[in-house]
């Protein structure tokens, strides 16, 4: 069974990866495990910060290390929140802060200008000098509705209607929204890459 460092401290998502790769020969440890703390998320793009946070695990703990990054990107916002998805309103991980700051940017602005689009880049890394990184990316589209419903899922779930759906990403069943978000989609891409034999 061979090891790879998971750069994230959230244990869901460590679930989520294991759960994934369970029969592949595969064990995901969280970067905890080998005392590697937050990495500085410096660049200006999602494959950069998992790059930089991957290549950080990967330097400390000495193992392959995967990082994602993950965020809610607005056409009308030229992106934003993008980056700063989870600290749009100031305060890291406040949701309903930043639902309400989503809202009022976007206040009066009519439907079909509401497009946005989840998207999670997956970045894995040999050893930290890997100059051939794996790279998965799933998107999920969708629009910014003008008030919150449903109490599932997290973030700006309550906020996004997903294309060709009638309710929220936070009315969908949870595992439904797993298998078709950006993050089920970044990890399929990751399973099928993996799972391609080398040419
Ligand atoms: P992270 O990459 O998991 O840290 O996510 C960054 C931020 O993007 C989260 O804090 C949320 O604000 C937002 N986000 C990412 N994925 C989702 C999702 O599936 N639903 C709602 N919000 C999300």
């Amino acid at each position: 069974m061979s090891r790879i460092v998971l750069a994230s401290s959230n244990p869901g998502k460590l679930a989520e990866f294991n759960d994934l790769l369970a029969d592949s020969g595969r064990s995901f440890v969280a970067q905890s495990a080998y005392d590697v703390p937050d990495a500085d998320e410096t660049g200006l793009s999602f494959v950069e910060n998992a790059l930089l946070k991957a290549r950080h695990a990967s330097r400390i703990s000495g193992l392959p290390a995967l990082a994602d990054d993950s965020g809610l990107c607005v056409d009308y916002l030229r992106g934003a929140p993008g980056l700063y998805s989870a600290r749009y309103s100031g305060g890291h991980g406040d949701s309903s802060a930043n639902n309400a700051k989503l809202l009022h940017a976007l206040d009066g602005l009519p439907t079909e200008q509401r497009g946005a689009f989840f998207i999670c880049v997956l970045v894995l890394l040999q050893h930290a000098d890997d100059p051939a990184p794996l790279i998965a990316e799933g998107r999920w589209y969708g629009r910014v509705l003008e008030a919150p419903r449903g109490n599932h899922g997290f973030g700006y779930d309550p906020l996004f209607l997903p294309d060709g759906e009638t309710v929220s990403a936070a009315e969908l069943a949870p595992g439904l929204k797993n298998r078709v978000s950006h993050r089920g989609r970044a990890l399929a891409e990751l399973r099928h890459r993996l799972d391609a034999p080398h040419t």
